[in-house]
């Protein structure tokens, strides 16, 4: 088994992995660009089972998602505002860490097979998607969990400003 850990930029709150991530979603939705204040979370999902909080006590705070309704709860470290890991109303059995936290944030490998970049409809522009990458404009799943067709590109794709429908 692998153990990796993390935690926040105070060191106050440490967390242990002790398997590799489900899969990674690079999330450019828009509740992902304010929480990270950048243009996208590299999300690396886990069995809740996988992931244990090894050092202090994240604070958490509940934000209902504008699409599916459910809740989404960011962990977060209270004094140095760190934002750790995420838990889902909608899949409980799983958590989104914020992948920057890792102390090695390369350790988990990022293939076609198991990443996909989510909400590219919302994406900042000049972004770029790496090649063969499955894409999806929002969701890669109905909100029934029925899963969409990825767009792949075969080149690396650069997320441009769309024309109007209506010139
Ligand atoms: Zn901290
Ligand atoms: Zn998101």
């Amino acid at each position: 088994m692998t153990t990796n850990t993390g935690g926040c930029l105070c060191g106050g709150v440490r967390f242990a992995t002790a398997s590799a991530p489900v899969r990674i979603t690079y999330c450019h939705c828009t509740f992902c660009q304010r929480a990270t204040g950048s243009a996208y979370l590299v999300e690396p999902i886990f069995e809740r089972t996988a992931f244990a909080v090894t050092e202090g006590q994240p604070k958490t705070y509940d934000h209902r998602s504008g699409g599916s309704g459910k809740i989404v709860t960011i962990h977060f470290c209270d004094k140095c505002g760190t934002k750790i890991f995420l838990g889902f109303e909608r899949f409980t059995d799983v958590i989104g860490v914020f992948g920057g936290t890792f102390d090695d944030p390369n350790w988990f490998e990022r293939a076609p097979e198991n990443t996909r970049h989510i909400f590219l409809d919302v994406a900042q522009h000049g972004t770029v998607v790496p090649a063969r990458m499955p894409t999806y404009g929002q969701h890669a799943t109905l909100n029934d969990g029925t899963p969409l067709q990825p767009v792949i590109h075969e080149q690396p794709h650069t997320v441009v400003q769309r024309k109007p429908k209506n010139p």
